[in-house]
């Protein structure tokens, strides 16, 4: 098991805990640890050098449960839990809007255990009768089951990704396997996707299958059968697609998707089509090659005949990162190890922006900290070639003013404005608080502009359509934050901004070293926005960033 997979079990054993009905506290610990690994050192490391006690929050009962999991591939203490709580509730935590608490309050009041119990409740207005739940609480949850019908279960692009080329990885080191890829909603990079999706050429599926059962993947093996189905890790759902070579081009362009860009094409004779590649395909129905990240059934083919697709940004242009955490505020690393770590992914210059002094809960930063901060960057400055620009993620206050005054926030080389408060202003409000903050001329970046959080916090009521467009008279750019839970702006806000001249920060908000990788998610999602390298900042060489900062 690795961090990621570590940080996974313990979230599902606090979800368990709570629907269990255990003491508030107990599932908030587990929780709380999940984020610690998913930050931390590899977990191996922790584990080798006695080190998970020391991380803070980390008591005796979870260290073991750890090493327990780490050390059997699967966790005992979590398939015991799963067999205590009804399969309904387990599915009823991921509706948006309802916690586990209230599922297990719902659960031990009116015996509900199924989300269809769920609505005859709501329709019936018995739910009224439990304490906590008024008429707005019921509406949120309304709403949170027509969202869940309409998406389905689905996972984080973040979390289904890995996993895909982990297995893709494993098929294309079979002898068997002449080619493979990953497909579908990953392959477009969608935000959430609904399951891991790959397509394999072999020419012996016999031996494919034989070899799958070897390395512990069981499917019901029926040879004439072309889609093969399991449920892989993290109970996402994956599906393996068998493609005859004549067919494998179009066949990946098919499985790919999306449904609507696949209609589109076979109207122009996708059908007819005889390759193993997907640029001849394109080619040969008189397009040219759609990268996978547009294709939504939009205004791609248009683009394509005419020859008027963008030039899309790729990971390998991004040359710094805008927005790091550092131990001073609630980052694990050192502003060492950051640096040492931005030279790994060969960037140009970071910047660090921890958190501002209203952020208490994540330790942010007073003047004199941010002074001291200042003396230790000119110091580690000298070692290295990568800039580090000395930054700030400073607080939005509730009435939109800055978390420090403007002859200080002067100072600093750049600024991120982002809002941690006060989420439930009235759309007015909260729109009018995020313009003021693009007015004032020391903010170079708004930080993830609404707010939200993929499948757990809907974003604060902002009309972001408005600010954008409010923002064209200013100088100022909007983030991308690759936080697989965040990635905000989206795709459609992106190409808005993009429209409407605006530029772009594609930023991993890192609390740590390890979340470095998380750019991949981000570029992913700006290249669904049209994104190319003129629209975004960190794409820009040192010295011409260094210039419009300066500007
Ligand atoms: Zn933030
Ligand atoms: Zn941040």
């Amino acid at each position: 098991m690795d961090n990621r997979e570590v940080a996974w079990t313990l979230l599902e054993i606090g979800k368990m805990v709570e629907l269990r009905g255990d003491s508030k506290f107990a599932g908030q610990s587990y929780k709380r640890a999940a984020r610690l690994i998913e930050r931390s050192e590899p977990i191996k490391k922790l584990i080798d050098e006695n080190k998970l006690r020391n991380l803070e929050g980390i008591g005796d009962r979870i260290a073991q449960n750890i090493m327990d999991m780490v050390k059997l591939g699967h966790s005992p203490k979590l398939e015991k839990l799963r067999e205590q709580v009804p399969c309904g509730l387990r599915e009823m935590i991921d509706i948006p809007n309802l916690t586990s608490q209230k599922v297990h309050l719902l659960y031990k009041e009116l015996n509900i255990d199924t989300i269809d119990k769920l609505e005859k409740a709501i329709a019936s207005k018995r739910l009224l009768s439990v304490k906590g739940f008024g008429l707005s609480t019921i509406g949120d949850i309304k709403s949170g089951i027509e969202q869940y019908k309409q998406r389905g279960r689905t996972f984080l692009l973040g979390l289904a990704l890995p996993l895909a080329y982990s297995y893709l990885k494993e098929i294309r080191e079979m002898d068997c396997v002449k080619n493979a890829e990953v497909v579908g909603e990953i392959r477009r990079m969608k935000e959430t996707v609904s399951s891991v999706e790959i397509i394999v050429l072999t020419d012996d599926t016999q031996k494919f299958l034989t070899t799958l059962k070897k390395n512990n993947i069981e499917i019901d093996s029926n040879k004439e059968k072309r889609t093969l189905e399991f449920e892989g890790n993290y109970n996402i759902p994956v599906k393996i697609y068998l493609s005859p070579e004549e067919k494998y081009g179009i066949e990946k362009i098919i499985y790919t998707g999306s449904e609507k860009h696949v209609q589109d094409l076979e109207a122009l004779g996708l059908l007819k089509q005889r390759s193993d590649n997907e640029g001849q395909v394109y080619d040969s129905i008189g397009l040219k090659y759609i990268p996978p990240f547009l294709r939504e059934g939009d205004r791609e083919i248009e683009l394509a005949r005419d020859d008027r697709l963008p030039n899309l940004i790729s990971v390998k242009d991004i040359v710094g990162d805008l927005h790091l955490h550092s131990h001073y505020s609630d980052g694990l690393n050192s502003i060492e190890e950051l640096v040492k770590a931005a030279k790994r992914m060969g960037y140009q210059y970071i910047a660090i922006t921890d958190h501002s002094q209203s952020l208490k809960i994540a330790k942010g930063l007073t003047k004199e900290r941010i002074l001291e901060q200042w003396r230790e960057i000119d110091r580690i400055q000298g070692k290295y070639h990568i800039k580090i620009l000395k930054g700030i993620e400073v607080d939005i206050l509730a009435d939109g003013s800055l978390d420090f005054q403007d002859d200080f926030l002067e100072q600093f080389d750049i600024v991120v404005a982002s809002v941690h408060s006060h989420f439930k202003q009235h759309q007015n409000e909260m729109t009018a608080r995020i313009m003021k903050a693009v007015a004032n001329p020391n903010v170079d970046i708004i930080g993830h502009a609404t707010g939200r959080l993929i499948q757990k916090r809907m974003p604060y009521d902002v009309d972001i359509k408005k600010v954008l467009n409010y923002a064209k008279d200013y100088k100022i750019a909007f983030e991308i934050n690759s936080s697989p839970d965040r990635l905000d702006l989206n795709s459609e806000n992106i190409l808005l901004a993009k429209e409407l001249g605006l530029k772009i920060a594609i930023n991993t908000d890192s609390h740590s070293t390890l979340e470095f990788a998380n750019i991949l998610l981000g570029v992913g999602t700006g290249q669904r926005g049209y994104l190319e390298k003129k629209d975004v900042l960190n794409c820009w060489e040192k010295e011409e960033l260094l210039a419009y900062l300066r500007g």
